[in-house]
């Protein structure tokens, strides 16, 4: 298995064809840190303190340390991996079954298919996966955009707690806004999403949406609301339809946030249950976005190997940032 660094990963070669071959791939720890290590550093190890290029001493099985400035570290050291106790192999039969599934899998689900002790566990590896599911550096939508705001309706179930305590809990169904940003695609079509969830439809709100996600000079096509009016002074092609008083129903004139809407609410009702914490739904859909945008990906295994490239050189995620996370709309402004 000599992974190769060209723009397109090749099935058998950089990834597992299948679940036989994965298993015969990763059937040792130290299989999955040599993956692990071709991934994050392609060109050979590079030190994570002093940057200094060159093979590393290898004291112990996991332990890499630097031959410039004696600095130790491991593979999973500052990436979503650091420090966990769940073995890689089942971090990446996680990462497998995640990206295998064509709508995902829910916390209760990955749980049960890979035998973990603990609901707490499967949903903690979930939603540090979903951390690796955002690139940073990904380019902003282009071309014709459309923007507009839904609500979704979820229930707060899905949280780490026991069995015994989710029984004597009360559910609560809630709306949440969602600001939802679809590349119309010429003649037809839809390519790339962005989604956020926002407190409220203000321009405070949106804007900040657009311009992180949408690249300027973009046609982004919206309701009459007034929130998007700055959209022109900030370089947007910005254009307005009007409803009032139109006979063109809604879902006619923003036929691709109502579509991509629809199957956020069918992914959360039938995969999650309609069960997922407000303050997590930005991991959600974070994940709904890594699966849409990659929809025409010619192999599943193609997903996992996105993922796990991802996950080397995205930064640990402690338990406390994956049980009270920051909303985007926070963090952004
Ligand atoms: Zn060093």
């Amino acid at each position: 298995m000599d992974i190769q660094h060209t723009a397109t990963p090749e099935a058998g070669k950089d990834y597992p064809r299948n679940w036989n071959e994965f298993l015969d791939w990763f059937a040792t720890e130290e299989a999955c840190r040599g993956y692990l290590e071709k991934l994050r550093w392609p060109q050979g190890f590079v030190c994570p303190s002093c940057g200094v290029a060159g093979e590393p001493y290898r004291s112990s099985r996991s332990r890499l340390m630097c031959r410039s400035c004696s600095h130790q570290s491991t593979v999973s050291a500052g990436t979503i991996f650091d420090k966990t106790r769940t073995p890689l192999r089942v971090w990446l039969a996680a990462a497998w079954y995640l990206t295998n599934q064509k709508h995902g899998v829910s916390a209760l689900g990955l749980q049960r298919v890979l035998g973990l002790g603990g609901y707490e566990t499967a949903w903690t590896m979930l939603h540090r996966l979903r951390r690796a599911m955002v690139r940073p550096d990904r380019e902003r939508l282009k071309g014709v955009v459309e923007v507009d705001e839904t609500y979704l309706a979820i229930s707060d179930r899905d949280a780490p707690i026991a069995e015994g305590q989710r029984k004597r809990r009360k559910h609560r169904t809630q709306q949440v806004l969602v600001v939802i940003a679809v590349e119309l695609l010429q003649p037809r079509g839809f390519g790339r999403i962005r989604l956020r969830r926002i407190d409220n439809d203000s321009a405070e709100q949106v804007v900040p949406f657009v311009q992180d996600n949408v690249a300027p000079a973009a046609e982004v096509r919206t309701d009459g609301s007034a929130a998007y009016r700055e959209l022109k002074s900030l370089g947007y092609a910005h254009q307005r339809t009007v409803m009032l008083g139109s006979d063109v129903p809604a879902h006619v004139s923003m036929a691709g946030v109502h579509r991509v809407a629809a199957l956020i609410k069918r992914w959360i009702l039938g995969t999650h249950h309609g069960s997922v914490q407000p303050v997590h739904l930005d991991a959600y859909l974070d994940e709904f976005v890594f699966r849409f945008n990659r929809r025409t990906s010619a192999s599943r295994g193609m997903l996992f190997y996105r993922l796990l490239q991802q996950a080397v050189i995205t930064d640990p995620v402690t338990y406390d940032d994956v049980v009270r996370p920051l909303p985007k709309s926070a963090k952004a402004s």
